[in-house]
């Protein structure tokens, strides 16, 4: 059975732990779906607090041999799985989508951010550069490096399976720690398949584990004291109780939370260029992305002229089964993630927002069971209104009117969560004003969705991202590093003696 095949075949998924996979002892597990099916496919592996603990002692017994490794040599580990990442794609990609239900072409685009994130860890070398001053008081040297932290663990959420992770284990593992990936339950398998590869590409057993779980997995993550930091990705209110708990253990801790990013459209904008923005970032991945476009703000006479393209647009997306190729859109991951969101629609309905286009009980042919709903779309929506304050996390899409650009600048800021947010204007004035006014972590003018490259880091603001850090690029390389100053003297026999006044430049 070819690798691939192993991980697509029925049967548990479990957990990889110093090296080899293994299976689940505590005898927990849950059903993997295919949303579009909605069939149980496989069976996950929930681990308990020892089944943890074996993944943190594998990982601590890893972590000195590993420190110990020049960089270049941990660079030339991450070089191979770089290329066993780029050789098996597609696989990668298609596991995604069976697991995940997003439509193939987007889970290939996700593996490739995933991959941009290994390319970036290959150049730990120079990431890891200190700096040095010399003679900073007479004969003495003083120098910075910055060293990893030992077992650090990642928390992911389920929308991003390959990416998310790779956020996180490239960079800290190039960095010289050792790590403890505990994926989502619902798409569990591309961070197993991930394990093996990289164990391929020669790097040494119980540097990288995963442990399949759930909130008990992520407790015993918590509370272990040989784990020194936790990178977590999801929702709002796991993140923030992940922020405070992990602080509370003595953790460094970063935890990227939900969102709700608004689109503002303004009068001068290339209209037909703002609506293929709106419908590919509303509704692609069926709007399960952190940074979908959740909310358009309309200024001034836009709404009129809009609405009906995007209403039409929206009507004739192309739901089904995300292995066919003229998928534009795939089901949601869960049947609650499918009630959660019908139920929203419902109660936008209740709160007098104006449906414009109702997704709801959507049947795709030959897939009755699966967790399909259409593109949802709402006008007239306000900011007192639950479906614009709340995160609906699905192909619903909210039309606000503002009067003019200080009253849509106005409203996005005055949103708790800053995730992404965009600009559509063709005036630069109004977009050097958006970028420095806006108070959102990532912005685009022009662009829908502005994630950030390998090497700039990806970070909200506000409840967005509880910590100081964001993911990836430089600050990812200092999350899983810490710095250590050196001072150095060679002095000659002065015999000077003891010096009890505060040491100052010479
Ligand atoms: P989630 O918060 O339900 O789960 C995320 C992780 O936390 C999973 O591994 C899960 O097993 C674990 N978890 C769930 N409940 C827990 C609990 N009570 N205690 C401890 N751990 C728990 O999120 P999700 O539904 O998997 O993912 C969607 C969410 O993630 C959305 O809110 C989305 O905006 C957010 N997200 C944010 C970003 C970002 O970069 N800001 C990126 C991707 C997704």
């Amino acid at each position: 059975m070819s690798v691939v095949e192993s991980y697509t075949a029925s049967g548990e998924i479990g957990h990889y732990i110093g090296g080899r996979p293994v299976a689940s002892k505590s005898g927990r597990r849950q059903g993997v779906y295919n949303p579009a099916t909605g069939a149980v496919a496989r069976q996950v592996a929930l681990a308990d607090a020892a089944e943890v603990g074996a993944a943190v002692a594998a990982a601590q017994a890893a972590f000195p041999a590993w420190a110990d490794t020049p960089p270049i040599r941990r660079a030339r580990v991450l070089n191979k799985f770089l290329q066993l990442m780029n050789e098996h794609r597609d696989a990668l990609a298609a596991m995604i989508t069976a697991e995940h239900g997003k439509v193939f072409s987007d889970a290939q685009g996700e593996v490739s951010r995933g991959i941009d994130i290994i390319e970036f860890a290959c150049g730990i070398p120079q990431l890891l550069k200190g700096d040095f001053t010399d003679q900073v008081s007479t004969g003495i040297d003083n120098w910075t490096l910055r060293q990893p932290l030992g077992v650090v663990a990642g928390i992911t959420p389920f929308n991003f399976p390959c990416m998310v992770p790779c956020w996180m284990f490239p960079v800290a593992i190039a960095a010289g720690n050792t790590f403890v990936l505990k994926p989502s339950e619902r798409d569990p398998s591309a961070s197993l398949f991930m394990a093996r590869l990289f164990e391929e590409a020669g790097l040494p057993a119980g540097v990288f584990n995963v442990i399949q779980g759930d909130k008990i997995a992520v407790d015993a993550l918590l509370e272990h004291p040989h784990v020194r930091a936790v990178s977590f990705v999801g929702s709002t209110p796991i993140a923030h109780s992940i922020h405070e708990r992990g602080a509370h253990f003595g953790k460094r801790v970063q935890a990227l939370g939900g969102a709700k990013n608004h689109m503002v459209v303004m009068p001068d904008a290339d209209l037909e260029q703002a609506v293929d923005a709106l419908i590919g970032a509303g509704y692609g991945s069926a709007g399960e992305r952190c940074m979908a476009i959740s909310v358009a703000v309309l200024v001034g006479d836009v709404g009129d002229r809009i609405v009906p393209l995007l209403a039409e647009r929206a009507r004739a997306l192309k739901v089904k089964n995300g292995m066919e190729a003229d998928a534009e859109m795939g089901p949601v991951v869960t049947r609650q993630a499918l009630e959660r969101i019908e139920g929203y629609i419902a109660l936008g309905v209740e709160e007098g927002a104006q449906l414009v286009v109702d997704g709801r009980g959507l049947r795709v042919p030959g897939h009755g069971e699966g967790f399909f709903t259409g593109g949802t779309l709402f006008d007239h929506v306000t900011p007192s209104m639950r479906i614009y304050k709340e995160e609906i996390f699905g192909p619903v899409l909210a039309c606000v009117r503002a009067k003019d650009f200080a009253e849509a600048v106005q409203l996005v800021n005055d949103h708790e969560f800053g995730n992404g947010v965009a600009c559509y204007t063709r005036d630069g004035h109004i977009a050097r004003e958006f970028a420095r006014r806006i108070q959102v972590g990532m912005v685009g003018i022009n662009v829908p969705i502005p994630v950030p490259m390998a090497w700039h880091g990806f970070g909200g603001w506000k409840r967005s991202l509880f910590g100081d850090t964001h993911a990836y690029g430089e600050e990812g390389v200092r999350f899983y590093t810490r710095q250590k100053s050196i001072m150095q003297r060679w002095p000659e026999s002065t015999g000077k003696g003891a010096e009890f006044a505060m040491p100052t430049a010479k």
